[in-house]
């Protein structure tokens, strides 16, 4: 009797495993289980107090109503003074749409230009959303392998071979989560060629901008050329730079056309982004950047410890991250699928890691180090004890 089918595009998708992984480790932590949780990319400190302060001030003061459905326009000239000055990336403050977090900015944009059937291409190891929103949207995703010997990146012939006529979009995410590597601007010159010689989207998603190490230069796609800049849509928000996941504020800059279709999708979907939140974000942009280095330094530090750690342990094989926070490891060589492994070392010794084949590399694990150095040394010696017992 009746139609009570579920949407077909919904009941495709699976809940995300990094935040279920976490909520398990949380509930264990709950019962009292001593856990060492490796598992979501989350900062472990809290959001810098100058933020909060305006937050807490802006809600005293009454910003308690609708902003615009793209975001406070104080907000959006700021992203576009900041995407100009650190990026070199040209945009009108129409162009910004300011969302709940940087997620919703992902999804907005799958939603606003895919129709039924459309490719996009994701490069692998990937995180494990984009497909999921793909699915939301009702496109199909076209998983595209990084080469071990070229650090897991895909190379611009590759990106060429795997157009059809059906691709729509590309996504580049540089630093990458789950490897942390990092495509170089001769690079990203030669994928942005190819996707203009084509006409396919970029959706360059830059969380994990401002987190990079031993020098490397973080470069977006979208200031190579303006070319290049009307396919582009620059994804970034607030989560990991200003250790922000709660608030649930991120951004885009996008061609005048998809930021005008995901403002009209953002004001039937939401109305936009939380008013006084967004006050703290615009602290975030306009207040002292201290803060920004300290983390990273911060993560810096427990990068190379985990790194160094990891690496010597017998049977783990480790690409060193030369950005965000996450060390991705290749632990085929216990013979074991990712998600045994993963299981089996939180149920023997307490210790959580996202499997690799939620990434779409099973022969891999990957470790957060956005934990604290406590959580760190402890659950690298639980880690080490698990391996030796294979
Ligand atoms: N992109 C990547 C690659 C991520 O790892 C995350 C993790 N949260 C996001 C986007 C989304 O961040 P948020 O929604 O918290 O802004
Ligand atoms: N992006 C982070 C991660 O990969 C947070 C969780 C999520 O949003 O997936 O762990």
């Amino acid at each position: 009797m009746g139609n009570l089918d579920l949407n077909k595009h919904v009941t495709a998708i699976s809940p995300s495993l990094t935040l279920g992984i976490t909520q398990r480790a949380n509930e264990l932590k709950n019962k009292g289980v001593n856990v060492f949780s490796f598992a979501a990319g989350e900062p472990d400190c809290d959001t810098p107090q100058h933020i909060k302060d305006a937050a807490v001030k802006a809600l005293a003061g009454g910003k308690t109503k609708y902003t615009a459905t793209d975001g406070l326009i104080e907000l959006r000239q700021a992203i576009v003074a900041k995407l100009q000055k650190d990026n070199g990336l040209t945009y009108k403050p129409s162009q910004i749409v300011v969302s709940n977090g940087a997620k919703h900015s992902l999804l907005n944009t799958f939603l606003a230009i895919l129709n039924d059937g459309d490719e996009v291409i994701i490069p692998s190891p990937f995180w494990l959303s984009y497909p999921e929103m793909i699915k939301i949207a009702g496109g199909k995703s076209v998983f595209l392998k990084g080469r071990a010997g070229n650090d897991y990146k895909i190379t611009p012939d590759e990106f060429q071979k795997a157009i059809t006529p059906r691709t729509k979009a590309i996504v580049i995410n540089s630093p990458s989560n789950p490897t942390g590597v990092i495509y170089t601007r001769k690079e990203l010159e030669g994928l942005a060629a190819v996707a203009v010689k084509n006409g396919v989207y970029v959706i360059s998603d830059e969380i994990y901008e401002k987190l990079v190490y031993e020098g490397q230069e973080h470069v977006s796609i979208g200031s190579l050329s303006k070319e290049i800049l009307d396919l582009t849509i620059t994804i970034n928000g607030f989560s990991k730079v200003y250790s922000m996941t709660g608030w649930r504020l991120g951004y885009l800059g996008a061609p005048a056309k998809v930021a005008d279709a995901i403002s009209a999708l953002q004001s039937h979907g939401t109305s936009g982004p939380n008013t006084f939140a967004q006050y703290g974000a615009l602290e975030a942009l306009k207040g002292p950047q201290g803060c920004v280095e300290e983390m990273r330094l911060e993560f810096d530090k427990r990068r190379l410890y985990i790194y160094n750690r990891l690496n010597a342990m017998k049977g783990v094989k480790c690409i060193k991250p030369m950005g965000a926070f996450y060390v991705f490891c290749d632990i085929s060589s216990f013979k074991l699928d990712s998600i045994t492994f993963s299981e089996k070392l939180l149920v023997q010794e307490g210790v959580a890691v996202v499997p690799g084949v939620s990434f779409d590399a099973d022969e891999f694990i990957r470790f957060s180090y956005a934990c604290s150095m406590d959580n760190i040394t402890g659950g690298l010696d639980k880690f080490e004890k698990f391996v030796k017992s294979l």
